[in-house]
């Protein structure tokens, strides 16, 4: 079996850009978790199907034709990589995650990633569920206000508007759904290390998760 380090955490307290980086530095594969619930919301979207309507959801889950090239993201063929990174695509992956089959049918896929030689996986469940034998288990966390500057900087840097009061607000929403549900509830694993990035800036979070990583 292969190495494998997950991250696991709230949104935007900086997992992907540390996965991406551990990635780099390991040369391990990277697992973007979030963006095959991303794209399912995609999917969901696409076809109007209504988010309680959850047999149609199971059965796109079963089937989600996407691949992952590179960095990008391939939907039936079309590159969706920037479509699914919108907050009203993350908040209907949020509503379609809490769904039990659905996150027995993307399991597998996921594991799938796990090859020589290793993965780092990024997500909420990641350490829990879908890695619990994972040799390092991360798990990040900052304040929601914290969280929430960051995407305002994020954004102003991109040339876009950014209300913090409404970014708050999703952020919130969004923790509380994928707190609260039923099947794979956002948690650190009972082995995990977990990191307080309120303070840190990016590379003081890369530093100390490869300093974990050689320790
Ligand atoms: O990580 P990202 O923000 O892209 O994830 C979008 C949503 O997908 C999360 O808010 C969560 O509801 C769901 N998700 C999940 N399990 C994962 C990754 C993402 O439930 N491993």
């Amino acid at each position: 079996m292969s190495v494998v380090i997950t991250i696991d955490g709230p949104s935007g307290v900086g997992k992907g850009t540390l996965a991406q980086w551990l990635a780099c530095k390991t040369g391990f594969h990277f697992l973007d978790s979030g963006a095959i619930y991303r794209s399912l919301a995609y999917g969901v979207m696409q076809a109007e199907l209504d988010v309680n309507d959850i047999e149609p959801i199971i059965a796109l889950a079963k089937t989600l034709p996407v691949e992952f090239k590179a960095n990008s993201i391939i939907y039936e063929g079309v590159d969706i990589t920037s479509k699914v990174r919108t907050e009203e695509v993350a908040s209907i992956a949020s509503q379609v995650a809490p769904i039990p089959e659905v996150r027995a049918a993307l399991l597998e896929r996921q594991q799938a990633f796990a090859q020589a030689p290793g993965l780092i996986a990024d997500g909420r469940d990641m350490g829990t569920v879908v890695f619990p034998n994972a040799q390092l288990k991360l798990f990040l966390t900052a304040s929601a206000e914290v969280r929430a500057e960051r995407r305002v900087k994020q954004l102003k840097n991109q040339g876009n508007d950014a209300n913090i009061a409404r970014i708050i607000q999703d952020i919130r929403a969004r923790d509380e759904r994928d707190a609260n549900r039923k099947t794979a509830p956002l948690k650190p694993a009972d082995d995990a290390i977990t990191i307080d990035t309120s303070d840190l800036n990016i590379d003081q979070v890369c530093q100390k998760a490869a300093s974990l990583l050689n320790s």
